[in-house]
């Protein structure tokens, strides 16, 4: 029953996400009028700071994370009002922004899988973030989203451990939750909004790897502070 409702509820955000975007002609974070047809005006959109780092490795360099910017200023509230603020919109505009950064990586991957959310997280928000980054991202490059991983929730337990336990826990946490496509000798980018310890990022690599996938790239929209 429960599982019904969720499916039920991905068809709808699916379709929501199919609808043309329309942008307002005031800046979502500034609240100026503005005449271009894109989601922030373009002063907001200058504020933008993009990360400095090329890429940067987790874990003895088994996997390597890209990230457009860092979490403060305009990004931040961006991933709040994605998150927090059902603007689904400032979601696609990441998406597209994500794009056109990291055009040259997208023409490596054959997948793009989003990081998975708690059930409780998906029944709260109604919908996990990075799979409407995904989806947009599909929109405009064709390449398929796969929304094959699953995570338990693990945010009770995870208080009072240490970093390591916490780490530890983690793996636990993430599943494969559909093996309905073909993984073998594919490369995957793994898309999630923030990165902060990489635990979560770290363990849904491994768990692709384990079901055969080559090679996973990981792409944030954020990289926070640790
Ligand atoms: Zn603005």
């Amino acid at each position: 029953m429960g599982k019904r409702i969720l499916i039920d509820a991905k068809n709808v955000l699916d379709e929501i996400l199919d609808i043309i975007y329309e942008p307002d002609d005031t800046c979502p974070i500034c609240s100026q009028p503005f005449m271009q047809k894109e989601y922030l005006c373009p002063n907001c959109i200058n504020e933008i700071k993009y990360c400095i780092e090329a890429c940067f490795p987790i874990e003895d360099k088994k996997y390597f994370v890209h990230s457009l910017s860092y979490f403060s200023g305009i990004t931040q509230r961006l991933i709040i009002n994605l998150k927090y603020r059902n603007d689904l919109n400032a979601g696609r505009f990441l998406a597209r922004l994500l794009y056109l950064k990291f055009k040259d990586l997208f023409n490596e991957i054959d997948f793009l899988i989003p990081a998975p959310c708690t059930e409780k997280s998906f029944q709260n928000r109604g919908y996990n973030q990075a799979y409407v980054i995904c989806k947009e991202i599909e929109k405009i490059s064709g390449i398929k989203t796969l929304d094959i991983l699953k995570k338990s929730n693990t945010s009770k337990d995870q208080i009072g451990l240490s970093k390591e336990k916490r780490w530890l826990n983690l793996e636990k946490a993430i599943e494969i939750k559909s093996k309905k496509t073909k993984l073998s000798s594919k490369i995957a980018m793994l898309i999630d909004d923030v990165f902060t310890t990489g635990a979560t990022s770290y363990h849904c690599a491994e768990t692709l790897v384990k079901e055969g996938i080559e090679r996973v790239i990981i792409l944030t929209v954020a990289k926070g502070s640790i």
